[in-house]
């Protein structure tokens, strides 16, 4: 039988971490009689936080795939472009946690848990999410600078971000997540992008992943990210 904290992590309730102290503090109960930490239970008990049963579901899956272009990260699409499900395995509920645009490369999470989703999308997890950027044009300190300080789009200025240059070109860390954020940036600072690859989101790379390929995140990967 799992531990508790490891069904309500799974759950999306909380972090291992976190889901040990609510059990600790007395909120969560198996079949009505409250739980005590190091305690298991099966998937089938009737578990719940603060009063509320939660939905547990064993094994859900997650995974990290790096994102070709020319693939839209929607899971159908009338026109009948390729989409990212179409790269992953059969697994009912698998959906895109979050988008990139069509032509923008990289790291994309994509998993079945909907509580997952939810938590990642949440303004309150701001990741850091850092680009690779090609450009026809060489980019100054000065755009540097504008970057980093917040660049004027029209649904107002950006928050502060990370730039920085690198002999393979320009990097650009953002916690916000606007639609085509990155390339309207680099539009409004007159840069447009030739190419653009999302190479990190929190503590995850693409290391070891190739155009087109994915990986399985591990409950500790999730867990950092929560
Ligand atoms: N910024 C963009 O311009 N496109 C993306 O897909 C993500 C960030």
């Amino acid at each position: 039988m799992p531990r508790l904290q490891k069904i309500l992590a799974q759950a999306g309730v909380a972090s291992r971490r976190h889901a040990e102290e609510l059990i600790q503090a007395g909120r969560v109960t198996i079949n009505g009689r409250v739980a005590t930490l190091g305690q298991s239970a099966e998937y089938s008990d009737r578990i719940a936080v603060d009063g509320k049963t939660i939905q547990v579901s064993e094994g859900h899956k997650t995974y990290l795939l790096y994102k070709p272009k020319g693939v839209i990260t929607t899971a159908s699409d009338e026109s009948g472009r390729r989409t990212v499900l179409e790269l992953m395995p059969d697994v009912p509920g698998l959906h895109p946690v979050g988008r990139l645009d069509r032509l923008t490369e990289g790291l994309l999470i994509l998993t079945t848990d909907g509580d997952l989703t939810l938590k990642l999308t949440h303004p309150r997890y701001q990741h850091e999410k850092e680009y690779r950027i090609w450009t026809e044009d060489e980019v100054t300190d000065e755009d540097l600078d504008r970057l980093e300080e917040g660049v004027e789009l029209e649904d107002g200025i950006t928050q502060p971000a990370l730039a920085r240059r690198a002999p393979e070109g320009l990097y650009l860390t953002i916690r916000e997540g606007r639609n085509r954020q990155v390339r309207r940036m680099m539009d409004a600072i007159g840069k447009p992008v030739r190419r653009l690859v999302r190479v990190r989101l929190g503590g995850l790379t693409l290391r070891g992943v190739a155009p087109g390929e994915h990986r399985h995140l591990t409950e500790r990967e999730i867990e950092v990210l929560l």
